[in-house]
């Protein structure tokens, strides 16, 4: 398949108005485990984006700058700790797809491990903190792995997002040990990490758009 940069801001855009009607259940989620702000945090990141991709972006034909303001942007706008850890996850994939005003299969599998990995390595959390890397790491292994076998990017991103699904539902059974959260100790088993939710509803937003 091939995605132009033109698509990559119509994602974007389907990503602003996700995260509006994701908002209050995302914060309710941060409000069983932490300061309750998760969707407010989000909202106010991808709200500043959205400006960009109405104003200097609209017309930018380079994916690589694309993303890179989408990182920068975030980055600026968001406080808390996802600020820093989506910011470069956007950054690391904006690197994979430097210069290019059309992607290929090759070029979004390169994009997507490469923001996944760079989440994870910002954040030096595990599988089974309770954080997005829950729904991140069996993501991009499974992408990986997928690709690696088969070259076809939309099934292997596919098996990617179940793979983070179930990640994220993993979450909701084991204490924190990263963030806000890892303070309430054994009082945080019994809800679903906001983070390794909203990942997972950013990758699945990509998955919808992909398919239509
Ligand atoms: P804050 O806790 O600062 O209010 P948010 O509510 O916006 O920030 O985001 C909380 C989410 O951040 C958590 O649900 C968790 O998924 C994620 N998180 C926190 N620390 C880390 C980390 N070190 N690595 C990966 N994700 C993290
Ligand atoms: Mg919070
Ligand atoms: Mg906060």
């Amino acid at each position: 398949m091939e995605l132009t940069a033109k698509d990559f801001i119509e994602y974007y855009k389907e990503i602003v108005s996700m995260i509006e009607k994701e908002k209050d259940y995302l914060c309710e989620l941060d409000r069983k485990l932490g300061d309750g702000d998760h969707g407010v945090t989000m909202s106010i990141g991808w709200q500043a984006i959205d400006e960009k991709l109405e104003g200097e972006l609209a017309s930018e034909e380079d994916c690589g700058k694309i993303n890179i303001s989408v990182g920068k942007t975030f980055l600026s706008a968001v406080g808390s700790s996802v600020g820093p850890l989506y910011a470069t996850g956007f950054l690391r994939g904006a690197k994979a797809v430097k210069n290019k005003s059309v992607v290929n299969d090759a070029d979004l599998a390169a994009f997507w491990i490469a923001f996944a990995k760079g989440v994870k390595e910002r954040g030096q959390a595990e599988v089974g903190d309770k954080t997005m890397i829950d729904t991140l790491e069996p993501f991009f292994i499974k992408l990986e792995e997928s690709f690696d076998a088969t070259a076809d990017f939309p099934s292997a991103f596919a098996e990617g997002v179940v793979a983070g699904e179930e990640g994220m539902k993993s979450t909701k059974d084991i204490v924190s040990k990263k963030g806000r959260s890892s303070r309430l100790g054994e009082r945080s088993i019994g809800a679903q990490d906001p983070g390794a939710t909203s990942a997972h509803l950013i990758l699945k937003s990509f998955q919808n758009f992909i398919e239509v």
